[in-house]
């Protein structure tokens, strides 16, 4: 199982490279990583199994951030009541997005980031992404809101890009031209 002292954190060269794609159909081997980083991420947001291992929560987690230059991420999170997204996938790909953007109003955080980094992230309000399942099956995902916002920034952890990198360093709080906050 995934702890905190496997993820790595900024500063670490692996969160800036571009990963390879998983070959397909999908190996034993990494099939087991990507259940892993959906079983971390569950696990995060379980208070008593997240307080017995130390683990912080999180609603995504990608193989780079677990040193494996790969492309795979899980998302788990609920986004309203019962409206309930959870995600690991090979290969994903965005096909399609919004013109219209949106940002979390309190900013992202990243769980190989330690501190806490204020400003807008701008993210697409909607977003058409492709993938493979855990058997290897395609997938095709049409998401909004904070899903899509999630997907966004773990699929930027495939290409060594930090929720950081889009905060504006001149004006942290510049609310992006076209776009939607979310509360959160
Ligand atoms: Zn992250």
């Amino acid at each position: 199982m995934i702890k905190m002292e496997d993820i790595i954190r900024e500063g670490h060269p692996t969160l800036r490279q571009v990963a390879k794609e998983v070959p397909l159909p999908p190996s034993e081997e990494d099939r087991k990583i990507l259940k892993e980083l959906l079983e971390y991420v569950i696990n995060s947001q379980n208070t008593e199994v997240a307080e017995k291992y130390g683990l912080r929560p999180g609603i995504g987690l990608a193989a780079p951030q677990i040193n494996i230059s790969k492309r795979m991420f899980a998302v788990h999170l609920e986004d309203g009541p019962g409206r309930q997204h959870s995600y690991a996938l090979f290969n994903p790909k965005v096909v399609s997005h919004s013109v219209e953007k949106t940002f979390l109003t309190s900013g992202e955080g990243c769980l190989s980031v330690d501190r806490n980094i204020p400003g807008y992230v701008p993210r697409y309000s909607r977003v058409t992404l492709t993938g493979f399942d855990i058997d290897g099956k395609p997938v095709k995902l049409r998401l909004k809101g904070l899903a899509a916002i999630a997907v966004q920034h773990e699929l930027d952890h495939l290409n060594g890009v930090m929720f950081y990198d889009y905060i504006n360093p001149n004006d942290p709080f510049f609310e992006p031209e076209n776009s939607v906050p979310i509360e959160r």
